[in-house]
């Protein structure tokens, strides 16, 4: 295949470049045909192992081995690691030690560790501990919202207003997350206009970024596709991430419709960690090396390194004496 020079692409249309220059109709055309499709050039991957894959992890880790595998993490050039949550213990007990971790990181410089604060409280405890990112989590599902977060959609708006509110005031950024944009093991499919109406209010009460989940990884780039329309005639493309379950093996695709369609901002988590292997229609979050490999292969840049990636995953499933869930770290073996 040909590559027409950057330099030129950056300035002109392909329009206007073939009337220009004849000579580069070849390459313009072999490039659509093979990608059909624009790409963004980076995509920022967000890492929510820490958080809510060990969250979701039946095993309660040591404080010091969650240390470990951030600052593995950090080494890796992830720009985002989300750190861990400031729930209460009574209801999250592997995030007990929330305030002990955000203290024992060493930070990177350039590295933003978000901290999810369900509720004005979990805010000030994050204030408190270092947070200088915070992320509220709501559902477009109110069977969801109930069994999940104890309370109705409006009811956890009034609270994320709270913490948004807060967050302001101490220009702490925000990033909302919506889980069950694709399906609720309640409710079952989840109508696009609903997502949207969540994710504008979202966006509006003053969210950074919204994050659209697909909590039990049912969703195919059918549906991906018909959310993310509907979600960006009110939030626009820049200010959307995706975060993709692999229940249904179908995680990957998923991405890549998002990719497709602008998105430039994809939560993963390392080894695929997640899930409750105890209860039917939950599975792991993507996992970042396979992402990684994916956008690596289509020469989109990231800024991670895959292989330290790799070796924080071997890391934690041996401090959880699991397997990996990422296809690239068991297909890689110790062959690094
Ligand atoms: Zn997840």
């Amino acid at each position: 295949m040909g590559n027409a020079p950057d330099t030129i692409k950056h300035c002109l249309s392909s329009e206007q470049l073939v009337q220009d220059y004849p000579w580069l109709r070849r390459w313009l055309l072999e490039e659509k045909t093979l990608s059909g499709h624009e790409y963004p050039k980076f995509v920022k991957v967000v890492e929510v192992g820490p958080r809510d894959g060990l969250q979701n992890e039946k095993e309660i880790l040591p404080t010091g081995v969650k240390i470990q595998l951030i600052d593995m993490l950090s080494g890796s050039g992830l720009p985002v690691i989300e750190a861990t949550s400031f729930v209460s213990s009574k209801w999250v007990p592997q995030m007990a030690d929330h305030t002990d971790v955000l203290r024992g990181i060493q930070r990177a410089p350039h590295v933003q560790y978000p901290v999810l604060t369900p509720n004005i409280q979990g805010f000030q405890d994050a204030v408190a501990a270092g947070a200088s990112e915070v992320a509220v989590f709501g559902s477009v599902s109110e069977t969801f919202s109930k069994k999940n977060i104890n309370c109705t959609i409006d009811e956890s708006m009034l609270r994320f207003q709270d913490v948004i509110n807060a967050a302001k005031e101490q220009k702490i950024p925000v990033r909302g997350y919506i889980s069950c944009a694709l399906g609720c093991p309640y409710e079952g499919h989840m109508e696009p206009s609903k997502v949207a109406e969540v994710a504008k209010r979202l966006y509006g009460m003053g969210c950074y970024e919204i994050s659209l989940g697909d909590t039990i990884g049912v969703g195919t780039p059918g549906s991906m596709l018909k959310m993310l329309q509907s979600v960006m005639k009110e939030v626009p493309a820049n200010a959307l991430a995706v975060h993709c379950h692999d229940t249904y093996g179908q995680a990957l695709p998923n991405i890549l419709t998002a990719l497709q369609m602008g998105i430039c901002v994809v939560d993963s988590a390392v080894a695929g960690l997640g899930g409750c292997p105890y209860a039917q229609g939950s599975s792991g979050n993507v996992a970042t090396e396979d992402v990684l490999y994916m956008l690596n292969g289509m020469g989109i840049e990231t800024g991670v390194n895959l292989a330290k990636v790799i070796e924080a995953g071997d890391f934690i499933c041996c401090a959880l004496q699991r397997k990996t869930n990422s296809k690239v770290a068991q297909a890689r073996g110790d062959g690094l």
